[in-house]
């Protein structure tokens, strides 16, 4: 793999924003999607891949044909085109640390915006390598343009290495997956693949297919507005009501409080006046039963204080928004076995943890197209601190081009 070669690919692709956008309801959420697309498209047929398609949703796909003379799975691989609205994505300025030397990393003079080991310790696992950052004042795009980054490069590779075996593949890039829509445009019968893999982790060795079942829950509760003066027996105030809804809710089961496989609920936005005041929450559980079990607390309570204040005040609307692909994984395990085996292999050790939110593959996986998810190599990701090392880029990479070789070896 040529290093100067996939870093300028990377920083191609960074340098074009693909912001994405949860307040618009248009598919793909924002035009500017499509100018990545469109590059990826042309350099999809340059490098040699066929069938290369973007459709009017913005889902670009391309397959490498098989090189075998008998029959294996086709397998995918997946990386999202757009980034997060958490933070800016435009005019992002790479800047290239070669040879990190484990001291803190100055992001921008001007502004001190400093990266320091002291705080961000992840950092002094890449000491010796080649550290791409922000100038501080964007993100940095590696989620997940650096996922983008080693699929194309390990599909270069293998075009480029026909003594590699392996099956059929099939790639895509989808658009919005940061506002939770990457899977519903997906078409995944045309995809055909077996199984895929999303290249969308974060630190080298991550290998992740256990996420969160996920709900958001809206709570609105309507209260009366009266003159304060002449208010006696007859207001009620509907952020009273709230904040006492709020703290009826199990104090420790909160983000901040809990990690590993510990679910939550997360009051994630409020807005109130004295007339009605209006509570989001999410609620998440990697635990079927414990998911279930927490919605139903969430319509007990509503239903308890309705009781006590004689009147439906209050009213409560839960909707499902994706389930632990572990469901659907578990029973073709084999696929996670191979980018484990692949990883140990090359001397990397897989960190297997279960993801505290969702990925692409999690909606993918019930669309019928299992696709646990392996580390892009990137860390702290939505802000103006994250960076990306460029051997964890190339790792990535060659784990692609061995699962495509595994795949040929363990289906003869
Ligand atoms: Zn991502």
């Amino acid at each position: 793999m040529n290093k100067q070669h996939i870093i300028n690919r990377f920083i191609k692709y960074v340098t074009i924003d693909t912001e994405s956008d949860p307040n618009n309801p248009a598919f793909p959420s924002t035009e500017k999607q499509w100018d990545l697309a469109k590059v990826l498209e042309k350099e999809l047929v340059e490098i040699g891949m066929e069938d290369v398609d973007l459709d009017e949703n913005c889902y670009l796909m391309a397959t490498l044909p098989s090189n075998l003379d008998y029959e294996v799975p086709t397998i995918g691989f997946v990386a999202h085109i757009d980034t997060s609205p958490d933070f800016t994505g435009a005019n992002v300025k790479p800047q290239i640390h070669e040879n990190y030397d484990g001291k803190d990393i100055i992001l921008n003079k001007e502004q001190n915006i400093v990266l320091s080991p002291d705080y961000f310790d992840d950092l002094l696992q890449y000491k010796g390598q080649t550290i791409i950052t922000t100038d501080g004042t964007t993100l940095l795009g590696a989620d997940d343009k650096a996922g983008v980054t080693e699929i194309v490069s390990a599909m270069e590779y293998l075009i480029q290495h026909p003594e590699i075996k392996h099956g059929k593949i099939r790639v895509c890039f989808p658009p919005d997956e940061e506002v939770g829509k990457g899977a519903h445009m997906f078409d995944v019968e045309k995809f055909g693949a077996k199984w895929a893999y999303t290249m969308d982790g974060s630190q080298i060795g991550e290998l992740e297919y256990e996420n969160f079942n996920a709900a958001g829950a809206k709570i609105t509760i309507n209260g009366k507005i009266v003159h304060p003066g002449y208010a006696k027996g007859k207001m009620i105030n509907s952020m009273t009501i709230a904040s006492e809804l709020i703290n009826a809710m199990p104090a420790n089961e909160v983000p901040e409080k809990t990690t590993g496989y510990e679910g939550f609920f997360h009051l994630h936005h409020m807005e109130g006046k004295v007339e009605q005041t209006t509570l989001q929450y999410i609620i998440r559980d990697h635990d079927m039963e414990l998911f279930k079990n927490r919605k139903q607390a969430m319509l007990d309570l509503v239903s308890v204080m309705n009781t006590k204040l004689g009147k439906d005040l209050i009213e409560i609307e839960i909707k499902d928004q994706y389930y632990n692909m572990k469901e659907k994984v578990t029973p073709v395990m084999h696929i996670v076995d191979i980018a484990e085996e692949v990883m140990n292999d090359m001397g990397i050790k897989p960190l297997i943890k279960p993801i505290r939110g969702g990925t692409d593959g999690s909606q993918l996986s019930y669309k019928g197209l299992p696709c646990p998810n392996i580390f892009a190599g990137g860390h702290n990701f939505h802000g103006r601190y994250e960076y990306v090392p460029v051997e964890s880029i190339l790792k990535a990479t060659e784990v692609i081009v061995g699962i495509a070789e595994k795949v040929s070896v363990k289906f003869k």
